[in-house]
């Protein structure tokens, strides 16, 4: 199968074996301005040409894709904040391109099944998935199965309001907590704290434009003070808004994924104490912050073609 992850930055796609195997992955920029049609047809090309190459070893059954506010339901993609799609049906437009089956479900539940059937969550049956990229993402699992909610809807963690003055959100509103824990609200925190600080900070040599959460990482990793404050912060932010997800739902641990989540122990143990500090005695030291454990932190692709030999796994 072909597991495809739409970002707000980059699509990654890889093709799958029924094991959770990657054979090959690419990676391509979504171009989110762009229409979706045209993303497809450049993931087609790059498709086409490794099937072409491998025609005698491979053959693709079908496709899965994650993609942000995208429902399972309905095979709608709906005015995602990070794409300028609009609504558009992503699975008629991908089964139109490349003539195979296609189901769709939300990147972060994407990366859940992924991590559920291969990663970090392998056997447990209530957890759930935080992305952490262009935005946050949430993937609930409940009993074993995917929490979708009445509209399909359901783990849009990252729109959860944290301060009703706070950032303006692509999503129109303000204060939403992936403004401040992703890595576009990292690279916002580590420039309003090298402008209210008086420490010496390497961040305020790097060109507003040529900051990112990895440059930020890589400071905060030689103990540059501004940088390992915004992961501080962000820790603060995400703990707090963690413990209160895990008081409502109850998970026995959160699976962090996506790019950010490459800052590691930088960010997942301070988040790890935030979220202790936080939850009532009867939820303390029972719930686990696990970095992704599928392989390369793909378990959204893989997630992603997990959901395509559920759904297709006689083709
Ligand atoms: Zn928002």
């Amino acid at each position: 199968m072909l597991g495809i992850d739409i970002g707000g930055t980059n699509t990654v796609f890889g093709f799958v074996q029924k094991n959770g195997k990657v054979i090959e992955d690419f990676s391509i920029p979504t171009k989110a301005k762009k229409p979706a049609k045209e993303l497809m047809v450049r993931v087609r090309e790059i498709a086409d040409h490794f099937l072409l190459e491998n025609s005698e070893k491979y053959f693709l059954n079908g496709i899965g894709i994650g993609a942000p506010n995208a429902s399972y339901y309905t095979g709608l993609i709906e005015n995602p904040p990070n794409l300028k799609w609009g609504t558009v049906n992503l699975v008629k437009i991908a089964g139109k391109c490349f003539n195979k089956p296609v189901k769709i479900t939300n990147d972060a539940n994407a990366s859940a099944l992924g991590e559920m059937l291969f990663g970090a969550a392998k056997g447990m049956k209530n957890f759930i998935a935080i992305t952490l990229g262009t935005g946050l993402g949430s993937g609930i699992v409940v009993d074993g199965k995917l929490h979708y909610g009445a509209n399909g809807f359901a783990g849009e963690l990252g729109h959860v309001c944290i301060d009703f003055r706070g950032r303006h959100c692509g999503c129109g509103k303000r204060g939403c907590l992936e403004c401040y824990v992703s890595a576009p609200g990292v690279v916002r925190t580590a420039i309003e704290l090298s402008a209210k600080r008086v420490s010496e900070t390497r961040i305020r040599e790097i060109p507003t434009e040529e900051l990112s959460a990895k440059k930020i990482t890589d400071l905060a990793k030689k103990g540059d003070a501004v940088a390992l404050e915004t992961f501080d912060y962000t820790a603060h932010l995400l703990g707090v808004s963690l413990a209160n997800v895990a008081m409502t739902v109850g998970p026995e641990a959160f699976i962090i994924c996506g790019g950010l989540a490459k800052a590691g122990d930088l960010l997942l143990k301070k988040t790890k104490e935030y979220m202790e500090s936080h939850l009532i005695d009867n939820f303390k030291n029972q719930i686990k912050i696990l970095p992704s454990g599928v392989g390369n932190g793909n378990s959204a692709v893989i997630g992603a073609a997990a959901l395509a030999w559920t759904e297709f796994s006689n083709a």
